[in-house]
C-alpha cells in the first residue's frame, strides 16, 4: 500500500530525520491560511499524489513570493499526473504540500526496500541524487551500494562508517547523515515497509542534512498491526477497479488480454492464466476470489471483470476445497441473472459437492457452459472468445 510524501515525512520524522517545515492544503482557503501562519514568502509547492516522477510531470514548483505560492497551489489542485509510475489512467491530486524552500548544495539518495535475492531488508544508497534510482543503476551502476538491514533494523557501526565514505560525509555532516541513514533503517522495519526512500536527501550550504522527498510503501499483509497506517489507505490513488476489489477483499491485477478469469487461489490462478495461454487465449486479468466466496464476493467479482471492456468472455475455475463447489454454482447462477452477463461464460469446478454445483449450473438454464477439466475449459473459454472477435 502506498502513501503520500507529507504522511512519509511525518513517520521519518518522528525517527528523528529532519524534514522542511510544511503545511498540506485541499483548498485555497487552507492555502493562504498555511502561508499566512507559516509566515512563507517563498516555498516549494507539490501535489501529493501516489506517485514519484513528479517534478519532471509539473507537480513540483519552487516558488519565490507568496502569489507564486498561491497560484501553483492553484494549478495543482486537482493536477493529474500522468507518468510511467501512474498507469495511463494517470493519478489527481485532492492535496498539495506547501513547503519551506531548502537551498541545496548537493543531492543523495537512501531508500530501504526488501531483497528478496538475499531474504533480507536492505539499505541502498546512492551520492547521485535527483534521479531515479533505476536511472542511476543503469547508467553508474559503481555509484549505489547496497547493505544489509539487521532484522531489528539496526545497523551497525561500520556499516555506518562505510555509508558516511560511500556518500563523501565528513564532520558534522556524517554525524547527522549517519543518524538519518540508521533512522530510515529502523523505521523501514518498524512500519512493515516495502519500500521507504528519501530522494532527495539533501546538504544545504551550512551542511544540514534534510529530507525533501519521501516515499513509503507498506507490505499490505502487515496492515492488521500497522493500524494507523492502514487509515492511511487512499482510494483516490489507485484504478477504480482495484479500489473495487480492495473493498471486497478481492485479489485483482488487470493484464492486457481479453479473457476475464476468475479464480479461487493465488495459485490456481497461476495456472489458469499458463492454460489460457497454452490454449493460445489471453487472460485479461487475475482475480483471486479467495477461500470464503459468497454471492456478493462473485457477484463484486463478475462486475470489476466486465468494467473491463476488453472482456470477450470469462473463465471461472473453482477448486472447492474449504469453499463447496453448490455454493459457487449459487454464486454464479445469482450473480449471471443480477448482471445479465453478455459475454459467454465457461465454469469448471472441481472438489467438495462438485455434482451439486454442477446440477444447480445445469438447472439454472442460464447460457453457461460447463466444463470438465481444466484444459477443456481453457479449450472452451478460447473457442467462445474467438466466435465473439
Ligand atoms: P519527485 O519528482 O516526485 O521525486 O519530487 P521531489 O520532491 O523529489 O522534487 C523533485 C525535485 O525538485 C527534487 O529532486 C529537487 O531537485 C527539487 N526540489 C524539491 N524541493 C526543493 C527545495 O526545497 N529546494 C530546491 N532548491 N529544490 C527542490
Ligand atoms: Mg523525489
Amino acid at each position: 500500500m502506498n502513501t503520500h510524501e507529507y504522511q512519509a515525512k511525518a513517520i521519518l520524522e518522528k525517527y528523528g530525520v529532519k524534514v522542511p517545515p510544511s503545511r498540506v492544503v485541499t483548498s485555497m482557503d487552507e492555502a493562504r491560511k498555511a502561508v499566512e501562519e507559516m509566515n512563507f514568502d517563498q516555498a516549494v509547492v507539490k501535489v501529493q499524489v501516489h506517485a514519484g516522477g513528479r517534478g519532471k510531470a509539473g507537480g513540483v514548483k519552487l516558488a519565490k513570493s507568496r502569489d507564486e505560492i498561491l497560484e501553483h497551489t492553484k494549478n495543482m489542485l486537482g493536477m493529474k499526473i500522468v507518468n510511467n509510475q501512474t498507469g495511463p489512467e494517470g493519478v489527481v491530486s485532492h492535496k498539495v504540500m506547501i513547503a519551506e524552500l531548502t537551498d541545496i548544495s548537493k543531492e543523495y539518495y537512501v531508500g530501504a526496500i526488501i531483497d528478496r535475492h538475499s531474504a533480507s531488508a536492505s539499505l541502498i544508497i546512492s551520492p547521485e541524487g535527483g534521479m531515479e534510482i533505476e536511472e542511476i543503476a543503469e547508467t553508474m551502476p559503481e555509484r549505489i551500494k547496497t547493505l544489509r538491514i539487521g532484522n531489528d533494523g539496526s545497523l551497525k557501526g561500520y556499516q555506518l562508517l562505510q555509508v558516511a565514505k560511500f556518500m563523501g560525509w565528513k564532520g558534522d555532516t556524517a554525524k547527522q547523515g549517519k543518524k538519518m541513514v540508521a533512522a530510515l533503517a529502523k523505521a523501514f522495519i518498524e512500519t512493515d515497509a516495502s519500500l521507504l526512500e528519501i530522494n532527495p536527501l539533501v546538504e544545504t550550504p551550512d551542511g544540514e542534512i534534510i529530507a525533501v522527498d519521501a516515499k513509503l510503501s507498506i507490505d499490505p499483509n502487515a496492515l492488521f498491526r500497522q493500524k494507523e497506517l492502514s487509515s492511511y489507505y487512499d482510494e483516490t490513488q489507485i484504478p477504480s477497479n482495484e479500489a473495487q476489489a480492495n473493498k471486497h477483499d478481492l485479489a485483482y491485477i488487470a493484464l492486457d488480454g481479453d479473457i476475464g478469469c476468475m479464480v479461487n487461489g493465488a495459485g490456481l490462478a497461476m495456472s489458469t492464466m499458463d492454460i489460457i495461454q497454452y490454449a493460445g487465449g489471453k487472460p485479461a486479468n487475475f482475480l483471486d476470489v479467495g477461500g470464503s466466496a459468497d454471492v456478493e464476493k462473485v457477484t463484486e467479482g463478475f462486475k470489476i471483470i466486465l468494467s473491463d471492456p476488453n472482456v470477450k468472455a470469462i473463465l471461472v475455475n473453482i477448486f472447492g476445497g474449504i469453499m463447496n463447489c453448490a455454493t459457487i454454482g449459487t454464486a454464479v447462477v445469482a450473480a449471471v441473472k443480477e448482471l445479465g452477463l453478455q459475454v459467454p461464460l465457461v465454469v469448471r469446478m472441481e472438489g467438495t459437492n462438485v455434482e451439486k454445483g454442477k446440477e444447480i449450473l445445469a438447472e439454472s438454464n442460464l447460457n453457461i457452459n460447463v466444463a470438465d477439466g481444466l484444459a477443456d475449459a481453457a479449450e472452451k473459454v478460447v473457442e467462445a472468445r474467438n466466435q465473439q472477435a
